[in-house]
């Protein structure tokens, strides 16, 4: 198999587009959108620039880069035009969301150019798609806020607010509610995503997953597929696949109004091999015994997660929606009874 580098990946997407740029639809309400100019260039922050070194890492400081510019695009024709300038000078494109990647995609020594998407984030619903739609540089809490405070909706996606719904989303999306309602990529729509075609033009296309959409392909790419991979996706759009009407109120689920949460611990300490492979081993068979769709608890989530031990313990972070029938009662300490049921 032939290598392929991340860039030319990028470079290449468009050569399975048909469709020619589209222009994103208008907005019935919107929350978040900073200040938009008209101008074409996106801000331009070099090393010289106070913001230089902010904007060089993200949340894990293990990696750093030392592009010659990181780029602000304020829209989608900004991010068409950032693209291309970099495509043309044959420089290497990396792409921001929120900046949680586990890995060195954003920041790695050989990126020439980092397009920032922080200045795009806006959430709103959007009536001509008859779903919501979100930008690529919102954060998980940003679109949770608006969606649940202005129409009472929710997407079953990570409970860490400061990840970005730009890499978030195109890996999948899973969290706390989705065991009720499966992943975030479920209810994706729709993609606007700035691809180039094979002969270096940058443009922007929107792809969805109906049927007849001769770019479905490339909305099929973002249900799993990997952030900064195919495009830089200026924006999302959700609705759920079995939604009929166009009150946006039922346009994607509605999160439980109250949930139970608690927190077990087991230092590192206290654990030998044996209660390890207990604790991994009974906390796999009770997901595996309640993984029915009609399991009395798939309100509940359990996420295990064994630190390093140099961090102190293994955790097990615990949500169950109070309204599934036989929640127990309302005091958050009274489920589960206590740890030696897991361990
Ligand atoms: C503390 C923490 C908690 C997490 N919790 C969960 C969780 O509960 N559930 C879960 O599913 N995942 C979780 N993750 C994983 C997280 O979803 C991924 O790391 C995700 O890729 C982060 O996206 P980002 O935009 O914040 O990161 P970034 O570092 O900005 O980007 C990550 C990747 O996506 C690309 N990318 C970002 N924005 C765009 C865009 N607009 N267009 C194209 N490509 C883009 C980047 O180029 C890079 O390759 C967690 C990660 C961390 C660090």
């Amino acid at each position: 198999m032939t290598p392929v580098s991340r860039r030319r990946l990028l470079t290449g997407t468009a050569a399975a587009v048909g469709a020619t740029a589209l222009v994103g639809p208008a907005e019935a309400v919107a929350s978040g959108s900073p200040a938009r100019t008209r101008q074409i260039r996106a801000l331009t922050v070099a090393p010289t620039d106070v913001r230089y070194s902010g904007l060089t890492s993200g949340q894990n400081q293990l990696f750093s880069s030392r592009p010659e510019a990181i780029r602000l695009p304020n829209s989608t024709a900004q991010v068409v035009a950032a693209v291309q300038e970099a495509v043309t000078a044959g420089k290497r494109i990396s792409v921001r969301g929120g900046g949680h990647c586990y890995e060195n995609f954003v920041d790695h020594p050989d990126v020439k150019v980092i397009i920032d998407m922080s200045a795009m984030r806006a959430v709103a619903h959007d009536a001509r798609m008859r779903a919501f739609s979100v930008e690529g540089g919102a954060t998980l809490g940003e679109m949770y806020q608006v969606m649940f405070r202005q129409w009472g909706v929710t997407l079953p996606g990570g409970a860490c607010y400061s990840v970005g719904v730009g890499g978030h989303v195109t890996g999948g999306g899973y969290g706390n509610l989705s065991r009720l309602h499966g992943l975030v990529v479920d209810y994706l729509y729709a993609v606007e995503v700035v691809v180039v075609d094979p002969d270096g033009r940058a443009r922007s296309v929107i792809a969805t997953r109906e049927a007849d959409d001769p770019n479905r392909d490339l909305w099929w790419a973002h249900t799993g597929g990997g952030g900064g991979t195919f495009g830089v996706v200026t924006r999302y759009w959700f609705r759920s696949p079995t939604a009929t009407g166009t009150d946006p109120s039922t346009l994607l689920p509605a999160p439980p109004s109250d949930v139970l949460v608690t927190w077990l611990q087991w230092p590192w300490s206290r654990l030998n091999e044996a209660a390890f492979t207990r604790l991994i081993h009974n906390y796999g068979l009770w997901n595996e015994q309640n993984s029915s769709p009609t399991s009395p608890y798939t309100g509940l989530t359990a996420r295990l997660e064994p630190g390093p031990k140099t961090a102190g313990s293994v955790l097990l972070a615990v949500q169950m929606d109070t309204a599934v029938p036989n929640a127990p009662g309302s005091s958050p300490t009274s489920w589960p009874p206590s740890t030696t049921a897991w361990g």
